[in-house]
């Protein structure tokens, strides 16, 4: 909210209450119940009614954490072991929500709010889609935060897609990456990439189904 709120640390699934939650991946439930006490975020009552899922996918070391908030009903224990797809609660407004959505999150190494990557590049992208990750930084190489980009589809007619960044490096950037923004889903083709810092800047990406796309600018040179 233009630096005036903490950036939000989940994606929102908008859905009717009642909607089935599904475990995005396997694991361990470490988390099932009320967040009366701020046992997920800073505030108490932030995230009402919580699943918190612990993963371990191969080749990581540290394990990944899904969260899944503002339930209405919550439907598995902890300790218990869910399937990728299993039903785990139903999508509610409990806690600190305007509306019925689903909050999700991704947690690195730690289930701390302060853990949260951008969900966005840890989901599959659907068919015909991919990914796409941008790390926008000023001469010193400090990411540029809350600065507005829009993303233009230059193959198709779709409207434009309009993103701001976070802080590279901070809460939410993927260590391997240090990007300050994000965006799945997008379907393939090629974009341009449009935001003003000391002047208009126009740079053209190109979106690969099932991959994701890494640029940088300023363009980031090899010694
Ligand atoms: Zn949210």
């Amino acid at each position: 909210m233009n630096g005036a709120r903490e950036i939000h640390h989940g994606v929102e699934f908008e859905n009717p209450i009642g909607t089935p939650v599904l475990a995005a991946a396997g694991g361990t439930v470490v988390f099932a119940g009320e967040d009366s006490g701020g046992e997920l975020a800073p505030w108490p009552n932030f995230y009402g009614q919580a699943v918190v899922i612990e993963h371990h996918p191969a080749g990581w070391e540290q394990p990944l954490f899904t969260l899944y908030a503002h339930l209405s009903e919550v439907r598995v224990v902890e300790g218990e072991t869910v399937q990728a797809g299993e039903v785990v609660g139903a999508v509610g407004m409990s806690g600190s929500a305007d509306g019925p959505h689903l909050h999700f999150e991704v947690r690195a190494g730690e289930n701390a709010y302060a853990n949260s990557r951008n969900p966005e590049l840890w989901l599959t992208p659907q068919e015909g889609c991919g990914s796409l990750a941008g790390r926008l930084a000023a001469p010193s190489g400090q990411g540029i935060p809350a600065l507005a980009v829009t993303l233009l589809p230059l193959d198709s007619e779709s409207p434009p897609i309009y993103l701001q960044t976070y802080e590279a490096g901070e809460a939410l950037s993927t260590e391997s990456l240090r990007e300050n923004l994000a965006i799945w889903n997008l379907p393939a083709g090629r974009y341009q990439v449009e935001f003003v810092a000391g002047g208009l800047h126009r740079l053209e990406v190109a979106i690969r189904p099932g991959e994701r796309t890494f640029f940088s600018w300023p363009q980031e040179t090899s010694p």
